[in-house]
This record gives structure tokens, C-alpha cells and sequence, in this order.
């Protein structure tokens, strides 16, 4: 994609959704880290249902630890993973216990310090979380990114630093949303919505998918 045509492209997103926010349910910083954790390798949705359950009997590190291990796998248990989850997450908990006074610390290098804690993680805490420009790179963005030709790369790190050097600053924070969005529901893998692209003008991907 051509310098000239990031602006244009984000333009037309932020036009068409001017607050970006993440699908997962969340009520404080707590709940979002837990949330987070819980959605690798799995939907939204599908983290959403369990949470509905959980956060209301579990939303602190203390109330976690308290549910213990085959307690807290009794509501997650339809998300994929979730016997290494509930560990991480127990453990993630006495470590915000015992080093950040129960609270989610705000540094990359203490979040990813954490069980569980991957950089696309703590990508998406500090950015929804603390308003951080971070791009966490999921499997539709690392799509849209090369799809699109915004930011190609071999791995997800390569196309993060593409668009860390790519988006510019004005739409720095809420680009990892529009991204995932877009991927989700319009850049779908199997076959992409061209048709009704919003952003099919600057987007490289040739030939464009017509109309079903
Ligand atoms: S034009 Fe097609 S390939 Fe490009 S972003 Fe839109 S849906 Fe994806």
C-alpha cells in the first residue's frame, strides 16, 4: 500500500466506527487481563459467555485464587485450553498479589512477566486498557496487514513493526480495533468481502472478490 494511502484508509474506518472498542467484556483492568488471557486461541464470544458467569462470583486476583484450580476450570471450561488457562491465570493472580498490590501493572516488561502473558496480550491491555498505541498483531490482523499490503511481514512481530512505523499517530490507538474489525467481518480468511469494502480503494489485494 502506498504511503498516500494510510491516511485515507484509516480515515474511512474511524469514519465508519469513530470509537473502536474490543468485543470482550470487561468492567475493570482486572477483568479485561483476565479476559484477554483467556481469548488466546479461542473467540471472543465464546470468552464472553464464560465471563458472563464468572466475573460476577470472581473478579479480583483474591476471589480468583479463592475459586481455586478445578473451581475456576467449572466456568471456562468450554474455552479452548482452559486447564493451562486456569493455571495461568492462578498463578498471574498471586503474582499481581504478591508484586503490584493486586492491581494490572502498566509496563510491558511486568505484564508479560506475568503466566500467560504473551506480547499480544500485553499489547491489548496496555492499549485498551491504558490508551497506549500498540498494535496487538491476532490472526486477522496479521491477514489484513499483508492482504492489504498496510504492513506485510513473515510473523506477527514483522507486521506489528510495520504498523508501528506505518499508522499514523492520529490513529495509532485505535487501529489494532479497526484491524481486527475489518478482518473479522469484512477480510474474512476464506474469502474476502471486496464488494463491500469500505477501504477497497487503497487496499493492494488483486483481483478484488466481486460481488456473490
Ligand atoms: S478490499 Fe478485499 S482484500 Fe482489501 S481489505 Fe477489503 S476485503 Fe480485504
Amino acid at each position: 500500500m502506498k504511503a498516500a494511502l494510510i491516511e485515507p484508509f484509516f480515515a474511512t474506518l474511524q469514519a465508519a466506527n469513530p470509537h473502536p472498542q474490543t468485543e470482550l467484556q470487561y468492567q475493570s483492568h482486572f477483568e479485561l487481563l483476565t479476559a484477554v488471557l483467556l481469548s488466546a486461541q479461542a473467540t471472543d464470544v465464546s470468552v464472553n459467555k464464560a465471563t458472563r458467569l464468572l466475573f460476577p462470583v470472581a473478579n479480583t486476583p483474591q476471589a480468583m485464587l479463592a475459586l481455586g484450580q478445578e473451581g475456576l476450570e467449572g466456568y471456562i471450561k468450554t474455552i479452548g485450553l482452559y486447564r493451562s488457562k486456569a493455571r495461568h491465570l492462578l498463578e498471574t493472580c498471586r503474582l499481581l498479589l504478591e508484586r503490584h498490590g493486586g492491581e494490572v501493572p502498566r509496563t510491558r516488561q511486568e505484564l508479560e512477566q506475568l503466566p500467560g502473558v504473551g506480547r499480544k496480550t500485553a499489547n491489548v491491555v496496555l492499549n485498551v486498557a491504558f490508551g497506549e498505541p500498540t498494535m496487538a498483531v491476532d490472526t486477522h490482523i496479521f491477514r489484513v496487514g499483508n492482504r492489504t499490503g498496510l504492513a506485510p511481514g513473515k510473523t506477527p512481530l514483522a507486521v506489528e513493526q510495520q504498523l508501528l512505523r506505518r499508522v499514523p499517530d492520529a490513529y495509532a490507538v485505535g487501529a489494532h480495533h479497526w484491524l481486527i474489525l475489518l478482518g473479522r467481518y469484512v477480510c474474512q480468511a476464506r474469502k474476502p468481502h471486496c464488494w463491500e469494502c469500505a477501504v477497497a480503494a487503497y487496499c493492494d489485494y488483486q483481483p478484488k472478490t466481486p460481488a456473490p
